[in-house]
């Protein structure tokens, strides 16, 4: 058998027109000898009415009492209809075509409600379904615990089932199909001309990822990887190859630029500065209490400065209040990275970052940088900036160069 997962996200499936060029995708794989599995998303976003947002709506938007496992219930129903549906589209051109939850295509999970982990997967049935010729349509983003509760994958969930499915099927390749050509040097939403990358690491794609570029999960990257499973995105509208994420990759030294909004950055004064060290514990002890993912940490001798998402600015600061430390907190702060694996054989890469920053008139409040990522904090005002400047100075837009 010739496995080849296809996964369709929430635009690929989101109307009809869409929903027959991803039937199409799915047709054509056929036609070359694959054996497709396809797993879909929920249909559209917010405000269309099978979008998870919208069926969370229901119950959140107004307030009723329903715990985490029940909203995972509601969560899990959106794939379910997406899958019905293109089962249906599939069959109604002649195509086998079975529709599966995610528990009936044997993904079980830990009982972590709304962000579940996949624990296994028993491929027994998605095995039987291949083996009598249909084709099996997997809702994304959950699975069932060994208890029978249903449970969500979190955020960017469907992207794991289908590299996870990828891996314990030991497809050919795992298929990322989305609205965009391919993962971009830059998100086209914020720089149009951005040029497609054909060729990605799994580390460069994961880091992109992390660092804010949502074209593909970073769990689902990292699954892909450890089971050495390639990975292509590409658009379910445009001719395209996309993007290939794989392990051989021509070293470049910079090979996107991703950013995150909405970040507050805390900085936590010492009381007495004379005496640091106890403060420095206590403080970062505070931080991790909170149980909030904090970023740009750095300690310097009167404070400790670290960043949370806007939302979680309040309870960090109340956190540290209430142990007796005065914060300041500014609000409105953004982080731009830039990810390359040749960076590290080449000197001078954080110079030009700053330099090209400083031309740009942005102004860098702290960096961060890990063996293929440098980051900066600047305020969110600045971003579009900070985006278009970097670009420019790693020629992004003009192929094969940086
Ligand atoms: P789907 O519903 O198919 O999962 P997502 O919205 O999760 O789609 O991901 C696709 C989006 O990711 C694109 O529309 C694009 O705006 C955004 N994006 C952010 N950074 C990048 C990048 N570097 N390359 C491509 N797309 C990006
Ligand atoms: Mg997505």
């Amino acid at each position: 058998m010739r496995i080849i997962v296809q996964k369709f996200g929430g635009t690929s499936v989101g109307d009809e027109e869409a929903r027959l060029k991803a039937r199409d995708r799915v047709i054509s794989a056929r036609q070359q000898g694959f054996d497709p599995v396809v797993v879909v998303s929920a249909m559209g976003r917010r405000p269309s009415p099978y979008a998870t947002d919208s069926l969370l709506d229901l119950v959140r938007g107004r307030g009723l009492p329903v715990d985490a496992r029940a909203l995972d219930l509601l969560a899990s129903c959106g794939e379910i209809i997406s899958s019905v549906v293109m089962a249906g589209h599939l069959r109604a051109a002649g195509l086998e075509a079975v529709p599966l939850t995610g528990a009936q295509a044997g993904i079980r999970t830990d009982a972590e409600f709304g962000d579940a982990s996949i624990q296994g997967i028993n491929t027994a049935r998605l095995l039987d379904v291949l083996a009598s010729g249909q084709i099996p349509v997997v809702a994304g983003f959950q699975g069932v615990t060994d208890d029978g509760e249903t449970t969500t994958l979190g955020r960017g969930g469907s992207d794991t089932t289908a590299t996870a499915l990828g891996v314990a099927l030991r497809a050919e390749c795992v298929e990322i199909y989305t609205d965009v050509e391919g993962v971009m040097t830059v998100d086209p939403k914020i720089v149009p001309d951005a040029r497609l990358i054909s060729a990605i690491t799994y580390f460069e794609v994961e880091e992109l990822a992390n660092n804010g570029a949502k074209v593909v999960h970073p769990r689902a990257v990292h699954i892909a990887q450890q089971g050495g499973i390639p990975v292509r995105v590409r658009s379910t509208f445009a001719e395209s190859e996309g993007t290939f994420i794989t392990d051989e990759v021509e070293r470049r030294v910079i090979t996107g630029i991703a950013h995150v909004d909405g970040l507050a950055r805390v900085e936590a004064l010492y009381p007495n500065p004379a005496e640091p060290s106890r403060a420095r514990v206590a403080i970062l002890k505070a931080i991790s209490t909170i149980g909030i993912n904090v970023d740009f940490i750095n300690v310097t001798p009167r404070a400790i400065l670290f960043t949370v998402k806007d939302e979680f600015a309040r309870a960090a600061e109340e956190a540290l209040r209430s142990e007796g430390y005065a914060c300041h907190v500014m609000a409105e702060c953004a982080k731009v990275s830039v990810v390359g694996a040749g960076m590290q054989e080449v000197p001078g890469v954080m110079a030009r970052v700053v330099e090209s920053l400083h031309r740009a008139g942005v102004h860098i409040m702290q960096t961060v940088d890990s063996e293929i990522t440098i980051s900066c904090l600047i305020d969110q005002a600045s971003v579009a900036r900070a985006v278009r400047a970097l670009y420019d100075e790693f020629d992004l837009g003009s192929p094969g160069s940086s």
